[in-house]
């Protein structure tokens, strides 16, 4: 799908069956999101431009790569993008957090807004946001229309697992805005969960069920 990419490595791979497996612990689901998250992370920003910088070693002076351009607003999506968003602040302290707070409506399955707090510069930033589960998309897509509203031009969004359906609506809706999963799956439930999915990731995550 022009616009998704499946981070295929092993690494990645492997921790995505041990968050599908029903039998993972709470602490051990934990743990591994954010594990899963930084690997993702790396790949997201693999193409962030750097500008030499002129650094003496012990040794010499070296003119050495530094990120540069736009600074970086890490956005979770409460309250399951939390902890995502945890493990890539660990590789990136110095960015930025904006929360954005949705829940799906149980019956009609859309997203309902309850927080929404953003950096004062938020436009002026690259916005990676992060919820573990794209699933029929409409989280997502009014995470970055909310986005949108407060200025935002430059967005990606990281997630765990997403849906077939679920990315194809969000990358229809926002064309602009590129998807990075460790896993697609084909379907859906009635109930809005992925097939064969990894559960409730928030309730996985905070051992609410
Ligand atoms: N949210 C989840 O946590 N899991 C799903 O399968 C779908 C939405």
């Amino acid at each position: 799908m022009d616009g998704l990419t499946i981070v295929s490595h092993p690494l990645v791979q492997h921790k995505l069956t041990i968050l599908r497996d029903r039998d993972t612990s709470t602490q051990l689901f934990r743990a591994v999101v954010k594990e899963t998250a930084q690997l993702l992370c790396y790949e997201v920003t693999r193409d962030l431009p750097t500008a030499l910088i002129r650094v003496e070693t012990p040794i010499a002076a070296a003119d050495v790569p530094k990120i540069a351009g736009k600074k970086l607003v890490i956005a979770p999506i409460l309250r399951a993008g939390l902890d995502m968003a945890e493990g890539m602040l660990d590789l990136i302290p110095s960015a930025r957090v904006a929360h954005i707070g949705l829940y799906r409506e149980p019956v009609t399955l859309q997203a309902v807004e309850y927080y929404f707090k953003t950096p004062d510069d938020v436009a002026d930033r690259l916005v990676i946001i992060v919820d573990p589960m794209v699933a029929t998309g409409h989280t997502a897509i009014a995470a970055i229309d909310r986005l949108k509203e407060a200025g935002v031009t430059d967005m990606r969004f990281v997630c765990l697992l997403a849906s077939r359906p679920g990315a194809e609506a969000v990358r229809a809706e926002h064309p602009d805005v590129p998807i990075w999963a460790a896993g697609l799956d084909e379907q859906l439930n009635d109930h809005g969960y992925i097939i064969p999915g990894l559960g409730d990731a928030g309730d996985r995550t905070y051992g609410t069920r």
